[in-house]
């Protein structure tokens, strides 16, 4: 399986390079950001809102599990943590076939409704501000991503 790895040393450099990813993306694609807590997956999101010309702040939606922003393309900013708490059919399908960005944090809790090519990024706190990205894509489409973003 094909990863790739990019370092960051503070919390800028993470949204720059999510900015950069955001300018890459196209209409129905899937970004699962997965990290401990305070790893940075918000962060990232914020950064990727901003490659996407979105003007309103993105946080933590903690309590609904899903925000749309608009933007250059729509982002779809799901936060599943408290997905088992939910009862509800959130209709996560409809989110990832539409004609927005999908960032899932947390997305191995909703594994089973995740569609089967999708790029996931794993968030390691290292020493301090300083992060590790892994990048690992499913799929022809988010390989092919991977290599553009990291020429
Ligand atoms: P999560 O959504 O994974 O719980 P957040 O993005 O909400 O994490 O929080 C990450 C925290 O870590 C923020 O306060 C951010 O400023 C800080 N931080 C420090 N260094 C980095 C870095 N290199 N990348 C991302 N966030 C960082
Ligand atoms: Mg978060």
């Amino acid at each position: 399986m094909n990863q790739f790895e990019w370092k960051t040393a503070n919390a800028e450099e993470t949204g720059h390079f999510a900015a950069r990813l955001a300018e890459l993306l196209q209409p129905g694609d899937v970004i699962a950001l997965e990290g401990d807590l305070g790893a940075g997956k918000t962060t990232f999101t914020q950064g990727l809102a901003k490659g996407l010309d979105i003007k309103k702040t993105v946080n933590s939606p903690t309590f609904t599990i899903i925000k749309e922003y608009k933007g250059k393309l729509p982002l779809y900013h799901m936060d599943v943590y408290r997905v088992a708490d939910s009862m509800e059919d959130l209709g996560f399908d409809e989110y990832f076939e539409g004609d927005g960005v999908s960032v899932v944090e947390w997305a191995h809790l909703i594994e089973d409704q995740l569609p089967g090519e999708l790029l996931t990024i794993y968030l390691y706190r290292e020493r301090e501000d300083h992060r590790r990205l892994v990048l690992v894509p499913k799929g022809e489409r988010y390989e092919q991503l991977c290599k553009e973003i990291l020429a």
